[in-house]
Formats: structure tokens, sequence, C-alpha cells
């Protein structure tokens, strides 16, 4: 028997813990994605609050099953198989609060969400932020930047919940930030339950202008309206993932519903019915084209999980 099948069994344990709602058997992971795509998860759950977590995370370990952390499905390229074993969502963990040039988010306060909150309060730096899709969380982990900043630059700690139901605080610099990469990416797997963030006194009104053009600079340059996972690909060193796709002419190019898109070719888009398949062999294609042509090994920005579907 898998561990993922256990996951299924050990609904009674969780369902001491959590409310019927909070709690999903064999749930699409296209529902929880901005690609839209994903196969189903053995067990979604929902905890509201640390406590909730904690107990979720004493069950999971004491049951050996192996588990991912979904914020807001962002920056996932879940497979069509799915996921075997525990998703815990971070999304109903919310709560913001502001303490002087701080604000301590949940994990679960979306980022754009977080930025409004600083911007009403008058506290800058978290601009670059207003319009990145997903979770506080998830920008944490992922270190999310855009037009110069980056969450490295303004977290100032985050507490986490480790496997075995324990909550640690690191502070900026236990979190080891690099280009997209934060201490959370290395094992041991551990839910970011809060964060603190550090901020500096600034005018409301001109924290609002700047947000408000950088959110007009996504809407021309993006396609915002496309089911995307913002840029696939990471930032190589010297060069830019999007104007090497354009310049082989792969705007719009397709494998199935999967494609780049014909506004920004660093965005691959699904237009519709695309699977992780189809998205899969169409970032082994401009990996493929980009190495060929530029001698440049691009690397996925996505988070890419799951297992590949099973053929019947
Ligand atoms: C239209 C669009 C535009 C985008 N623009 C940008 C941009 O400008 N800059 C940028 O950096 N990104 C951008 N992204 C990507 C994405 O918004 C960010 O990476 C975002 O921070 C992901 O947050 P999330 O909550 O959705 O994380 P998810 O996609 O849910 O998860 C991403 C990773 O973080 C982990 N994770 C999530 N929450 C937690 C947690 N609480 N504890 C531990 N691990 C966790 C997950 O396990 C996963 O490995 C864009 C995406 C879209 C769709």
């Amino acid at each position: 028997m898998t561990n993922g099948m256990n996951a299924c069994m050990n609904f009674e344990r969780f369902s001491s813990i959590l409310k019927k709602e909070q709690i999903r058997l064999r749930e699409p992971m296209a529902r929880h994605t901005t690609f839209g795509i994903g196969g189903p998860a053995d067990c979604f759950l929902l905890p509201a609050d640390r406590e909730e977590l904690r107990q979720v995370c004493e069950v999971i370990r004491e049951e050996s099953l192996p588990f991912f952390i979904v914020g807001g499905g962002a920056n996932l390229l879940v497979r069509d198989g799915g996921i075997r074993g525990v998703v815990i969502c971070t999304g109903r963990m919310q709560g913001l609060q502001q303490e002087g040039c701080r604000i301590v988010a949940a994990a679960g306060v979306s980022t754009a969400k977080a930025a409004r909150f600083a911007m009403e309060h008058g506290l800058s730096g978290m601009e670059f932020a207003g319009g990145i899709p997903g979770t506080v969380g998830g920008a944490a982990f992922m270190n999310a930047g855009a037009y110069g900043g980056e969450m490295s630059r303004i977290v100032a700690s985050a507490v986490t919940c480790g496997a075995d139901g324990t909550f640690h605080t690191y502070d900026r610099e236990q979190i080891n930030y690099a280009y997209r990469h934060s201490r959370f990416m290395e094992p041991p797997q551990e839910v970011v339950t809060e964060l603190t963030l550090e901020l500096t006194p600034g005018d409301p009104e001109e924290i609002r202008r700047r947000m408000e053009d950088f959110n007009a600079r996504r809407h021309e340059k993006q396609p915002l309206e496309a089911r995307s996972a913002g840029s696939t690909f990471k930032r190589p060193e010297g060069h830019f993932a999007g104007a090497m796709i354009e310049e082989l002419g792969l705007k719009g190019f397709s494998v199935g519903d999967a494609a780049v898109s014909s506004k920004h070719a660093g965005f691959l888009i699904n237009k519709g019915k695309a699977t992780c398949a189809d998205m899969l062999a169409l970032i082994g294609e401009i990996q493929r084209r980009v190495r060929e042509r530029y001698g440049v090994e691009l690397e996925p920005e996505v988070q890419i999980i799951g297992e590949d579907r099973k053929e019947a």
C-alpha cells in the first residue's frame, strides 16, 4: 500500500482536527493553480490557524505521510496524475497586523492584499509586490520579486512549523535568500506560517502612485487575462528568457493547448484544456531550442510537482 493510500485512510484522524469542509479527498489541483492544470491530491487540507496546522503536522509525522504545501498556486505546475499524500493549503491562514514599521502577516494572506495594507498604513518597500499573485508564504518561499524589489529585502523574520509540529523563527540572514531561492526550498520541509515584514515610513499617495505605475506596466506587457504561472523560466545569467524565446520566433508556438504567450514570450499559458504533459513538452522544446541556439540552459522557475498520469 502506498503512502498516498494511507493518506486517504487517515481521513478519520484529520477529521478530529479539522471541520468537514477543510478536508477534501481526491481534490483536483487544477482548481488550486493559476495554470488551471493538475491531477488530484489524495488529501487536501485547509487548516485555519497555527494550532490546527500543528496538529495536522503531528498526524503527518506519526503516519509518515508525504506532504506538500500550497499557497495561491501561482507558481505551480502539477503533473496530471496528481499528488500522493497530503497537500496543506495555507489559504485559510489569515491575519494582518501593523506594529510600527513592521507588518505581521499570516502565510495565507494574499501578497497584493499585504502590499495594499502597507500602502494604507503609510509603509513603503512593498510596492513591487502589489501585482504578484499568490500568498505572502509563497512569496517568502520563492523570494518573489519585481521592478527591482524582492521579498529578501523586506522579510525581517519568518515563523515556520516543521513536520514534527514544532515552531521555529528564522531571521532574514538565516533564510539564506538568493535569486528565487530561500532556505525553505531545502530539506527539512517546513510550512511558513507567519512573516514579519520590515518597511519604512512613506507618503501613502506616493506609494499608491508607484504601485499603480507597476500595475500599469504589468497590464501592458503581461498576458494577465490568460492562465499562466508568470515567468516560466528563471532569468539566466546575462540573458532574458523571454527575449531569447521571442528571437527564436516562438511567440504563439504551442503543444496542444499549452502555448507561448504572443504578448510576452516569457509566459507560457494554458489556452483552455492544456495538460501538464503538454506544458512539459512545450517547456522541453523551448529548452532544447534555446540550448541549441544560445548554449544557455533555461531552468524552470515554476515548481513542477506530482506524478505522471498512469496509463489505464
Ligand atoms: C500573472 C502572474 C504574474 C507573476 N508575476 C511574478 C513576479 O512579478 N515576480 C515573481 O517573483 N513571481 C511572479 N509570479 C509567480 C508567483 O506569483 C509567485 O512565485 C508567488 O510568490 C507564488 O506564491 P503562491 O502563494 O502562489 O505559491 P505557490 O504557487 O502555492 O507555491 C510556490 C512554492 O512555494 C511553496 N509554498 C507556498 N506557500 C508556502 C508556505 N506557507 N510555506 C512553505 N512553502 C510554501 C510551495 O510548496 C511551492 O513550492 C507571477 C505569477 C502569475 C500567475
